[in-house]
Parts: C-alpha cells; structure tokens; sequence
C-alpha cells in the first residue's frame, strides 16, 4: 500500500500539484491519466523519492508499519521502489550491462555481481523477450527496444513498487500487448504497479484502479467499471470518454466517446 497525504510538490518554488489524499493497493495496476502537463510525472517522481515535496508519502510494511519515502535510505528505497522514467537515456553500454544497473541496491560485499545478480539480469531479460537483443549496445537499440531494455532494469531491481512513467509510449502494438502480459505477470507475482497513460481504451482494460488527473488535482479515483460510468469526469480530464463495448475478441472492449 502507497498512501499519499496532503501531498504538494512543484519545480523551483512553483507548485504543480496538490494531493489532498490518495492511495494505492498493494497487488494492484493502478492507473495515473491526464492531460499532458496535468502532473502525473511529477507524482511518479515525488512517490519515488527523485523530487522533494511536502505532507506524506508513505509505504505499508507487512506488520502494518508505515515507512516514509522522503526518509527511507537509498539502497531501502530501491528495493522497494522502481522507476521507469520517461525518458531512457541511449547509453553506450551494452543490454546486459544497463539491466545489471538494476542490481545495485541488492549486490552483497564486495559489491560485484553474483550467480543471483546473473540470474535476477536473465530472468528479466526473459521476461520482457528481449534475448535476441543480447550484447547489443543500447545507443543503438530503436526508442521501444530502449525501452524494454529500461524495464528489464526495474524488474531486476525486483522492487515492491513499480512506478513506469508511460511504459509503451515508444512501443508498436505487439509490444505493448506484451508489456500488458508483463504487468499481469507482475501483479500475479504480487507486485505493486502504478504507470501513467495517455491511452484511454487501454487504461481502462489493464486498469484495477484508475486516477484521474487534472491541473495536478486529482479529480477522482475508481475501478474501469466506477469510472465509465462517469463520462463528463474523464471528458473534462481528458477531452474525450470511455464506454465499455461487449463483443468477442476486443483487445480493449472500451471504445473513446464524445461524451
Ligand atoms: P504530465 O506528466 O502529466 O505531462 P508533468 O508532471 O510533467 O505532467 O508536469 C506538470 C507541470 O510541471 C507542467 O506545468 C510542467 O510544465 C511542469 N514541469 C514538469 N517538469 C518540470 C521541470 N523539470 N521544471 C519545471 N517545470 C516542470
């Protein structure tokens, strides 16, 4: 469980949201949507400990307790917080190299990988099916396969908490259909995963809970089902509604409506 109140963060004495109060099931897809510029980075940031803000971010522990982000060290951090940042840098390393980035709140003394780092790296590399992309250099990988090779890092970091800041933006379909098996991987290995989305028909579909965005506000939060049923909300959040659409084999039976 991620619980945020009275959250207020902004850039360089300039507040862009406000979160009176929200929280995140453990084991859940939660869904972060709005305009562009409605402050859903900004959120991912501040829950991740990148960006400073004021109030509470706080992270359930199994025994109910409650741990601060702004407080937590870096290496506990990492290990229950991962970030999919929005932008990947193209580095000059090679695929494996920038997955085993994802180890280092996890190596033990001396601080060099072990048989459980390689492991950690294959089974993330299998998990996104990026093999075939083995011992390339990252710089010149196409933006999707950057990408992956990005999210191949957080899972090896193998965090409680998955926040991915527009995770299929660069992708083409059958990649982003493979990241949405990912993410159902993922929560049925009891991960916690919050992402941000531009794509309304697909929130709706992946989506356990959804929370609408809006001037950095958060206008409301609820299941796909709770959410349809309140088309002037999402119209006004984000120029367009959603209704469900019964009908076999629909990849995503929510259809964008004017209103
Ligand atoms: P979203 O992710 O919903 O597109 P952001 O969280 O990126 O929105 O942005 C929210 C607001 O914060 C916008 O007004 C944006 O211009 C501003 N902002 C975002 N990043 C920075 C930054 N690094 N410096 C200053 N302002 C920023």
């Amino acid at each position: 469980m991620l619980v945020l109140e009275q959250v207020k963060a902004g850039y360089g004495g300039r507040q862009v949201l406000q979160i009176d109060e929200l929280r995140f099931p453990e084991n859940r897809i939660s869904i972060l949507i709005g305009r562009n510029g409605s402050g859903k980075s900004t959120l991912l940031k501040a829950m991740a400990g990148i960006l400073p803000y004021k109030g509470e971010i706080l992270i359930g522990e199994e025994n109910k307790r409650f741990l601060s982000v702004s407080e937590m060290s870096h290496k506990k951090r990492a290990r229950k917080i991962g970030l999919l940042p929005q932008t990947q840098h193209p580095v000059d390393m090679d695929v494996e190299t920038l997955i085993m980035h994802g180890r280092f709140s996890r190596l033990s003394w001396p601080g060099r990988p072990g048989k459980k780092d390689m492991e950690a790296v294959d089974k993330a590399c299998r998990t996104c099916g990026i093999g075939e992309l083995s011992g390339r250099i990252v710089s010149g990988l196409s933006g999707g396969e950057r990408q992956l090779c990005y999210l191949a890092m957080v899972i090896a970091q193998d965090p409680e908490i998955f926040l991915l800041d527009e995770p299929m933006s660069a992708m083409d379909i059958g990649h982003q259909i493979r990241i949405m098996e990912i993410m159902r991987t993922l929560k049925k290995e009891g991960k916690t995963i919050i992402l941000t989305s531009h794509d309304l028909p697909q929130s709706f579909t992946l989506a356990d809970r959804i929370a609408l965005l809006s001037e950095g506000r958060l206008l409301c939060e609820g299941t796909p089902e709770e959410l349809s049923e309140r088309p002037g909300l999402v119209k006004k959040a984000m120029g367009a509604a959603v209704r469900r659409k019964e009908g076999e084999g629909l990849l995503y039976p929510y259809v964008l409506t004017e209103s």
